[in-house]
């Protein structure tokens, strides 16, 4: 923790950096996002098991984007993310410092982002154990058994969309639910169009989800919508050997087509 404080403090008093995007502990003692631009007020950084927010969510933010050059505290799956949005032209590596953080939340030495890749290739990159589990109980299901239970699940959504302003690849300016000319997907939280919402997300996610959990953190009725999202990361595992956020030069899988690709799931 005191490295990742001495290192904030140098990168913003030698100004190479103008913001530190990293945790503080909130008045409830859980950890919240903090935007850090004076290096006095470095000592407020903390690292440990209650900092699981994917932070690279503000990356895309035009408030964030205009402090120009900033450091970010990254574990692996903020440092999958920023893989995504720099091969998705959302992000400028050059303008980033990554502080990235080990298993064991040690600070890393991260000097560029071939570095950040080198380290990545290193990790585990499936779905996190506890939702493997769960999938594997859910994949043991048949599919009317496996709709019903989805059906539940959609049954509490409220539509509040926290789940998308969370992620850090559902970064659109106007996403396809705030689109009403043509409407694309019912406003109301009713059985139809709430289904169309969590399969529309999903499709958009294929792919690109790096499987952080943030969608199904953030959800305030306890849908574990990341599980939808990471049953499609497995997918394109399995059909096309690819993990998302893996490199800064990725292609979109579901976009880019080979002529030897596998075509068994077209039906
Ligand atoms: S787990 Fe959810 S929040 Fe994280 S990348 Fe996938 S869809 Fe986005
Ligand atoms: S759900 Fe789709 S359209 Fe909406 S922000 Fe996410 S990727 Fe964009
Ligand atoms: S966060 Fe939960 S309730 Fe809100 S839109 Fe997403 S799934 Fe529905």
């Amino acid at each position: 923790m005191n490295n990742l404080i001495s290192r904030a403090k140098e990168l913003l008093e030698s100004k190479t950096v103008n913001v530190v995007i990293g945790y503080e502990a909130g008045p409830t003692g859980l950890a919240r996002p903090a935007f850090i631009t004076d290096s006095a007020k470095a000592d407020k950084l903390i690292y440990d098991e209650r900092c699981v927010q994917n932070l690279a969510v503000y990356l895309t933010k035009a408030e964030v984007k205009n402090f120009g050059k900033m450091a970010i505290v990254a574990r692996l799956p903020v440092m999958r993310s920023i893989m995504m949005l720099i091969s998705e032209q959302q992000v400028i590596g050059d303008n980033l410092i990554i502080l990235g953080i080990s298993e064991d939340n040690s600070l890393l030495d991260i000097a560029s982002i071939s570095v950040m890749q080198g380290y990545i290739d290193k990790c585990d990159l499936g779905n996190p154990s506890k939702d493997r589990e769960i999938l594997a109980e859910l994949n043991k299901m048949t599919p009317e058994e496996k709709f019903s239970w989805w059906q539940n699940q959609f049954s509490k959504c409220i539509k509040c969309y926290a789940c998308r302003q969370a992620c850090p690849m559902c970064y659109c300016i106007r996403c396809t639910v705030e689109v009403n000319q043509p409407q694309w997907i019912p406003v109301q939280a009713n059985a139809h169009g709430n289904t169309e919402w969590h399969i529309l997300r999903a499709m958009h996610l294929a792919g690109r989800c790096i499987s952080c959990g943030e969608c199904g953190r953030a959800c305030p009725v306890g849908i574990p919508c990341h599980l939808l999202t990471m049953q499609l990361a497995d997918q394109v595992w399995n059909y096309f050997h690819v993990h998302a956020g893996t490199s800064d030069k990725m292609n979109s899988v579901l976009s880019t087509y080979e002529p030897n690709d596998k075509e068994s799931f077209i039906i």
